[in-house]
């Protein structure tokens, strides 16, 4: 005779569960699930409409209570509408200062953690977002919190706004091969450069024509790009660069000799990356 994993009452021969506890089960589940997706939605709407942060926490309270959801599931529930919701503002690639209020009143208010929110990367894409938008308002971003110096040496009253580590540093092999059709269209500095988010998808940093010089870390600031490697280290005032070339996931630039070659970086983000550094030679004057 076999018990009931639900009831722990005797549930029959060969049998482990009674037809109608499986059933309550099941209808027990699919409703926690939906009360977790109603948690979802409120976070979703408190995002766009401060006036709902106040249903939501009454619906957290709620939840709190009637004890169904650990503490942990409802935590989770918000973590995961406030990851959805990121990726809805961020369909154009902006997001907007109001949209981006709420998501830190919310981190905040329901102490969520980076590590929470930064599944799937929608954390570091909501920073992102805010450096670009900052760029785009003409604004040197300082949203970048070091821990220590910056592990370059920094001109007085140099502002360091980004760093990319694990950074590949690539050359191209000869001048001749460089004119393949895989270099990507160069850009030209401009006045108000906006790289929509898959402008170059499909474009990527690695072609047979680059070699891999070295891995390192990249330091962007106000008026430098810096790269500093095992094997290489150097810095490019942005008035020394001509043109920026984009690729999905990473950038390059070439400087104003005639022999310059293009140098190459994979960031991993070229949407960021390139966005980044055009706007920042563009307000370097560059
Ligand atoms: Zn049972």
């Amino acid at each position: 005779m076999g018990t009931c994993i639900h009831c722990g009452k005797p549930a029959g021969l060969f049998r482990s569960r009674h037809d109608a506890c499986e059933a309550r089960a099941q209808r027990r589940q699919a409703e926690l699930l939906q009360r977790k997706v109603d948690l979802q939605r409120q976070v979703a709407s408190a995002i766009v409409d401060p006036d709902q942060h106040e249903a939501l926490r009454a619906l957290v309270e709620k939840e709190s209570g009637a004890g169904d959801l650990d503490p942990d599931a409802i935590r989770g529930a918000i973590a995961e509408g406030w990851r959805r919701s990121v990726e809805r503002c961020l369909e154009d690639g902006i997001l907007d200062a109001a949209e981006e209020r709420q998501l830190m009143r919310l981190k905040s208010a329901y102490a969520l953690t980076e590590e929470d929110l930064d599944v799937n990367g929608a954390h570091t894409r909501v920073v992102h977002a805010a450096v670009v938008r900052d760029l785009l308002n003409d604004i040197v971003p300082q949203r970048l919190h070091l821990d220590g110096p910056a592990p370059v040496n920094l001109q007085k009253g140099e502002k360091v706004v980004w760093m990319f580590h694990r950074c590949d540093y690539l050359e191209d092999k000869t001048k001749r091969e460089m004119k393949g059709a895989s270099q990507g269209a160069s850009i030209r500095v401009m006045k108000g450069v906006y790289y929509r988010v898959g402008a170059f998808k499909g474009t990527p940093v690695y072609t047979t024509h680059r070699v891999h010089v070295d891995t390192g870390t990249m330091v962007v600031t106000d008026k430098h790009i810096y790269f500093t490697g095992p094997r290489k280290s150097f810095r490019v005032p942005y008035t020394k660069i001509v043109a920026f070339l984009p690729f999905d996931d990473g950038f390059g630039f070439v400087r104003d000799t005639q022999t310059a070659k293009p140098q190459v970086f994979r960031t991993g983000d070229g949407w960021f990356a390139q966005n980044l550094v055009v706007n920042l030679g563009r307000l370097a004057g560059g």
